[in-house]
């Protein structure tokens, strides 16, 4: 369905408005409609009105739950609603409205205790060198259970590797090396890594212990994960009531700094230094073994629930058949809220995250792209849904629910774009698509916005894993092809993404007094708008590559394009 009202409304402003134009130039005006009609225009008044809106302190950083966010999603609705999109929540609202459980640490920190073969005990407190995690499900939370180590932990047939081969972990808790084997391709290793769990449970075992690697510690310095230690974790609730957990059977994680590293391998085979060296070289795969030792692990926390929803709309296809198949541009709407006082705060030092590049900068691309869509002389021939998705802070939650509840059914879902942090702080002049050696969106993104001058770079930060960090991995489990898509590195990029890093980066900082390059904004509306146009507009829809790991690993059955 093309949205005539929109069309029409155009068509009539002009009338209205230029009727001594109609004389007076007469020759130029039907070209230049004609012209303003095919090319959507994509303005920097526009797209810095949407951030300025969502970045006001007012808003207060609107965090999942808040009414800073709520205030954002009713704004993003109503937006929706002028452009005459169709609402794709619930029940025929703009809303899919989500109960999101918080689980805070409880008046007993967690603590860990460690019986050595001769039957010693050591015990050590959450937030000093252990770090206890909060079970969602289990408020008082006290276990013993035997020690397995099982090396890196990881179980994927495709890459080959089973760590658990030969270990009988069932009713033990697992020690696992932090991270994945050197030389692995970063992406695939990734997502191997981040389901450590799911293969503990799978093999029976009822707990996890994370140590660290030469390389982990490097990367990843103790003193950075104590930092974090009092964070609460989030999860969604589902039907069941219950917080979803993926794997429920793990009751516990816990990770380790050096003395109770030490400890867990106390009269073990061999030594944690031996198997960390092993680690440490390109394939290196220590292989597991029980341990002598025993653990005793203690969590208290409480929690609270709090509502929180993804505003979600629908621009119908214009080709009768394509028209049901769908196409996902999504970007989170929610930030970080305020940062909590600290000793030293004067009462006007700025504690508000109001996140304008993460991610106002994201939805004010989402809005460009739905009015020029909804505004084009012949809408996409693909159904077009734009979800500005909650709590992706929180762990890519909203996306993860809609993902799994979507507006329609999921194998209708032909693709996805996602949209997080597009730093504007420079004219960029290319774009970096992190997923785009999977699928045909690779070539798709790149034809796309190569009219503009615009190029499609390869991962400029492979190490960073950013394609299962972002809200379009969701998608990517449940099978759909997809993409994040962010500013490149070229033309000053890499210097400008340094320092955001490093510096605004999920603090005040990230709000309007930064110098925004409200052009960048416009030029990177329309790559995404050329980019929803290829993907809703082509013959086929976006397609997994031919033995592809991610394609085979979540859409087996779908048809698959060559890899060129
Ligand atoms: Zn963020």
């Amino acid at each position: 369905m093309k949205p005539a009202h929109a069309i029409g409304a155009l068509a009539a402003v002009a009338l209205l408005a230029s009727p001594i134009a109609l004389t007076a130039q007469a020759p130029s005006a039907p070209t230049s409609t004609a012209q303003a009609q095919n090319d959507p225009a994509f303005a920097p008044e526009s797209f810095r009105a949407t951030v300025a809106f969502l970045a006001d302190d007012l808003l207060e950083g609107r965090d999942t739950g808040s009414r800073g966010h709520e205030i954002a999603a009713r704004y993003v609705a109503s937006r929706f609603e002028a452009l005459g999109l169709k609402p794709g929540g619930d029940g025929g609202s703009w809303y899919q409205r989500i109960t999101f459980q918080q689980t805070d640490p409880g008046t007993t920190p967690g603590s860990i205790a460690i019986t050595g073969p001769g039957g010693a005990t050591q015990r050590w407190t959450h937030g000093t060198d252990v770090l206890v995690g909060l079970s969602p499900n289990e408020p008082a939370l006290d276990i013993s259970a035997p020690l397995v180590f099982v090396g890196y932990g990881i179980e994927n047939k495709r890459l080959g590797i089973d760590d658990y081969a030969g270990l009988d972990v069932r009713g033990k808790i697992v020690v696992t090396l932090r991270g994945y084997p050197k030389g692995l391709p970063s992406e695939e290793a990734a997502h191997a890594a981040a389901t450590k769990a799911q293969a503990a449970q799978a093999h029976g075992a009822i707990g996890m212990v994370g140590v660290g690697t030469i390389l982990s510690m490097k990367t990843r310095p103790w003193a950075q994960s104590v930092h974090f230690a009092d964070e609460p974790s989030f999860a969604w609730v589902g039907a069941d009531g219950k917080a979803f957990d993926e794997a429920p059977g793990i009751r516990i994680t816990a990770t380790v700094n050096e003395p109770a590293a030490l400890a867990l391998f106390e009269g073990a085979p061999r030594t944690l230094a031996a198997i960390r060296t092993l680690a440490d070289k390109p394939g290196g795969r220590p292989k597991g073994f029980a341990l002598t030792t025993r653990i005793r692990i203690q969590s208290d926390s409480s929690t609270k629930r709090v509502t929180s929803p993804n505003v979600v709309a629908i621009l119908p296809g214009s080709d009768p058949a394509l028209k049901a198949e769908y196409v996902v541009l999504s970007a989170h709407l929610d930030h970080i809220g305020i940062t909590p006082a600290r000793p030293g705060d004067t009462p006007d030092t700025d504690r508000i995250n109001n996140g304008a590049l993460d991610n106002a900068a994201g939805i004010a691309t989402m809005l460009e792209v739905a009015r020029a869509a909804a505004s084009a002389p012949v809408a996409p021939r693909r159904s077009l849904i734009f979800l500005a998705s909650t709590a992706e802070e929180k762990g890519l939650l909203g996306a993860d629910y809609y993902a799994r509840h979507p507006s329609v059914p999921i194998s209708a879902i032909v693709g996805n774009v996602d949209l997080d942090m597009p730093l504007l702080l420079y004219r960029f002049t290319d774009v970096t698509a992190f997923g785009a050696d999977h699928s045909t969106l690779g070539p798709i993104v790149a034809g796309a916005v190569a009219p503009m001058g615009i190029g499609l770079s390869p991962d400029p930060m492979p190490a960073e894993t950013i394609f299962v960090r972002s809200d379009h991995y969701m998608f990517v489990k449940q099978g759909v092809p997809a993409v994040f898509l962010a500013t490149g590195f070229a033309n000053g990029g890499e210097k400008q993404w340094g320092a955001f890093l490093g510096g605004a980066y999920h603090h005040p900082g990230d709000d309007m007094n930064q110098e925004i390059d409200w052009d960048s904004g416009a030029r990177f509306a329309e790559a995404n708008y050329r980019i929803m146009r290829a993907m809703a507009d082509a013959d086929t829809p976006p397609r997994w590559y031919a033995k592809d790991f991610f394609g085979d690993s979540f859409a087996p059955k779908a048809a698959k394009a060559p890899r060129p």
